[in-house]
């Protein structure tokens, strides 16, 4: 029996490719796949545009064979491009991606046959198997097959295009650059764009990503040429992708970069505008979001930090919409994870039917961030944690859904332990810049006291 670790973090398993992320790996967790899989089960394979993909996926691929369990590669698509196509018609899903790491690293993640990402329990099912080694062997003649698939992408297309009004978007043709970073997003979203009547501007739409021209990350200082290109006043909207594509940020007409919590803002308010219902996003989440939701007779339920928690809450209490504030956004009516496809084409239909898109953002509810961290040891944690929250009980009202959360007249700030790095984070957002930036330093300076005085 193997060292028993937890193998699959937040994201799936994810590592440096010929480190930690090893063919061996690969194929044994193919194998524990396998093995918790039925004989004659198929399982959908993707992967984003990362040169060690390729590798990873026939390693795997071979473990799940050796199983008797059918394979049938994908080929090169976003990750809510495979989920679409598990949803309809896999019994499983397997992802070779490490969405906006760099390009050393890759992953595998689990989707379960509904097109969810696996949740912990069946993850910890696969992860038992793996560490025990107890995998299934067929005879000779009961070995799985592999087959490819090359239609994926265009059901993806159809799918959401059938969500969309194109014929707004066709009377209105806006010009929309997209920064695909070199990533999944390349084999899809210019395509997509076109078919729903967009006059479409490309960069970084090559999948390359021994070189990619950008990292896979859109943050703002990694979209400088994005922001240069729509400063130049000729383009609608810009539109750019972390790796797999599971997630978009807006630059508007202006050249202005947008945080994820501003397009999340923007999408609850307009779904709710159109149907009442509950809204499911983390607890980090902006409070820009209730406020718009509210006025719109809804309500918002809150998570802890997760897309697949956010998702399995969504479809627990049929939610209108729900995602998180980096630009992961769950649209339920056309599936149960982030999707940045989605994404562009709801933003692409909503600036032809309501306006600019900086408009339509300006004009959304305003606070201010501020974020701070300190170190703690694992081992600390717990105590840490527990006496944050005796301590912010007496401040005030409390949420103890992920860390703690603590109302304060206009804002609030969570300390929440994280879940890969001896570290807590600690976020505020107030309506005041300076009461943000207060409230992060004073919860900053609690902890690391706290810690002091437990440290033996
Ligand atoms: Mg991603």
């Amino acid at each position: 029996m193997r060292k028993r670790v937890r193998l699959f973090g937040t994201n799936g398993v994810r590592g440096v490719v010929n480190n930690d992320m090893t063919i061996d790996l690969a194929c044994r967790l193919g194998y524990a796949a396998g093995t918790y899989l039925r004989p004659g089960d198929k399982v959908a394979l993707g992967r984003d545009t990362r040169g060690s993909g390729k590798m990873l996926l026939n390693a795997f691929a071979s473990g799940l064979l050796a199983t008797g369990v059918d394979a049938v590669d994908l080929g090169i698509l976003p990750t809510p491009a495979l989920q679409y196509n598990v949803k309809g018609g896999y019994n499983f899903g397997i992802m070779i991606t490490a969405s906006h790491n760099p390009p050393e690293y890759n992953g595998i993640k689990c989707i379960a046959p509904d097109g969810t990402e696996l949740n912990r329990c069946e993850e910890e099912k696969i992860e038992e198997v793996y560490f025990r080694e107890r995998f299934r062997e067929v005879e000779w003649d009961h070995v799985g097959s592999i087959l490819h698939e090359d239609s994926a992408i265009e059901k993806y297309i159809d799918g959401i295009i059938a969500r969309v009004d194109t014929g707004i978007i066709q009377k209105k043709t806006p010009t929309v650059v997209l920064d695909c970073g070199n990533g999944a997003a390349s084999v899809v979203m210019p395509y997509l764009l076109e078919r729903l009547g967009c006059k479409v501007i490309t960069l970084n739409a090559n999948p390359d990503v021994i070189s990619p021209a950008r990292e896979s990350e859109p943050s703002e200082s990694n979209l400088e040429i994005l922001i240069a290109l729509m400063r130049t006043g000729k383009a609608d909207i810009g539109i750019a992708y972390d790796g797999d594509a599971d997630r978009a940020v807006v630059v508007d007409e202006k050249g202005r970069y947008h945080m994820g919590d501003h397009t999340l803002t923007l999408v609850a308010k307009y779904i709710t505008a159109r149907k009442k219902g509950i809204v499911v996003t983390p607890v980090s989440s902006t409070m820009a979001v209730e406020d718009v939701v509210i006025k719109n007779g809804s309500r918002v339920v809150y998570t802890p930090v997760g897309a697949p928690i956010v998702a399995r809450k969504m479809i627990d209490l049929n939610a209108v919409f729900g995602g998180e504030e980096n630009g992961g956004l769950i649209f339920p009516e056309h599936q149960y994870c982030r999707d940045g496809g989605m994404t562009s084409a709801f933003l692409i239909e909503l600036i032809s039917s309501e306006g600019r898109i900086s408009t339509l953002l300006d004009n959304l509810p305003r606070y201010f961030n501020a974020k701070s961290k300190f170190e703690c040891p694992e081992g600390l944690k717990h105590r840490v944690m527990q006496e944050m929250t005796s301590l912010a009980g007496t401040k005030g009202r409390i949420d103890t859904l992920d860390g703690v959360k603590l109302w304060v007249d206009d804002g609030w700030v969570l300390v929440r332990p994280s879940g890969t790095e001896p570290i807590f984070r600690v976020f505020a957002e107030s309506k005041q810049r300076k009461t943000a930036h207060h409230l992060v330093e004073e919860w900053t300076k609690i902890g690391k006291k706290l810690v002091r005085n437990l440290m033996p």
